[in-house]
């Protein structure tokens, strides 16, 4: 049932921060990025990389495919890499040739379904596949949703749950595999909503998180600096899968439309804490 070795795949924000985690916890971690992410960009994802370095190992190749035989002693392999299903895919089949045969391979996607991620795969390694969706930052948020399907081997996902609940300290809440899951669902229409409200009454960021951040449980960054913390760039790519997604017809596709000046931040560099700043500035 144990957890020996871990491969995170993307060292971005979510990444970098699950990587750290796991390493904390005294199990070793290989990280895997396509591009060299720089210590500036990691300790803003999360100081825990440099906490306990001996268990952790950065693997930036340029080439992924270099590296894959690496994975293959791994008992699990996370997925963390950019929103997109294609890119996903195309690291899925790539995994699908490496993988031992009991290693568990998930995914920190916030709003791809599962059968979508895996469509087209050798049955056995979807069976050994999931989501584990950590929320930002991992080290701190006690939530992870882990969604699986009817076809999930019963034993791979009771190995992943143990182990994030009792040597990562999660509360695991498990759920099916539905647009958005459960946290999103409600997450992402919440800021999206905060962010066209706060336009349309002409309220500044900072009177509007007075509003609805402390009073609704999330004190330290309001939801403006939440969205920040997040990434902004992430807010389209969730959209767009939660369109494609959601079933016609459903009154959350309404709200699904991203206000222009989001794009405008993404387009001028102002992603949030991992960019030149987003809706607070970086001091
Ligand atoms: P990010 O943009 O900060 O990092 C993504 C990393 O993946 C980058 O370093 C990039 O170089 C790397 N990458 C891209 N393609 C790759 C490939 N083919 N092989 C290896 N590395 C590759 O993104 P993030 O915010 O860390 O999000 C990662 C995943 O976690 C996404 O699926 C996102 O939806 C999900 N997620 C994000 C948050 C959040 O708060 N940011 C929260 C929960 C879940």
């Amino acid at each position: 049932m144990d957890i020996h070795k871990v491969a995170v795949i993307g060292a971005g924000v979510m990444g970098a921060g699950i990587a750290a985690h796991i390493a904390n916890a005294g199990i070793p971690v290989l990280l895997l990025d396509i591009t060299t992410p720089t210590l500036d960009k990691l300790l803003k994802a999360d100081p825990a990389p440099l906490m306990h370095p001996k268990n952790a190992r950065l693997i930036t190749p340029g080439n992924i495919d270099d590296h894959l035989a690496a994975l293959r002693d791994c008992d699990w392999i996370i997925e963390a890499i950019v929103e997109n299903l294609a890119i996903k895919q195309e690291l899925y089949r790539k995994l699908a040739t490496v993988r031992r045969a009991d290693a568990v391979v998930s995914s920190n996607t916030s709003s791809i379904p599962l059968h979508e991620l895996i469509a087209g795969l050798p049955d056995d390694f979807a069976a050994h596949c999931m989501i584990t969706h950590f929320f930002n930052p991992p080290r701190y948020m006690r939530l992870l949703e882990i969604v699986s399907r009817a076809q999930t081997d019963q034993d791979a996902l009771a190995k992943i749950s143990y182990f994030c609940d009792h040597k990562l300290g999660k509360g695991v809440v498990t759920a099916n595999d539905t647009p958005g899951f459960i946290a999103n669902r409600i997450g992402i229409f919440w800021i999206q909503t905060a962010i066209h409200e706060a336009i349309a009454l002409g309220l500044t960021v900072e009177e509007a998180d007075a509003v609805i951040g402390k009073p609704m449980g999330i004190p330290k960054t309001g939801v403006f600096g939440l969205s920040d913390l997040v990434g902004i760039d992430l807010m389209p790519h969730l959209m767009h899968s939660m369109k494609h997604s959601l079933p016609a017809g459903d009154a959350l596709l309404e709200k699904a439309n991203i206000p222009p000046v989001i794009q405008t931040m993404i387009d001028t560099g102002y992603t949030g804490r991992k960019g030149k700043g987003g809706f607070y500035r970086l001091n």
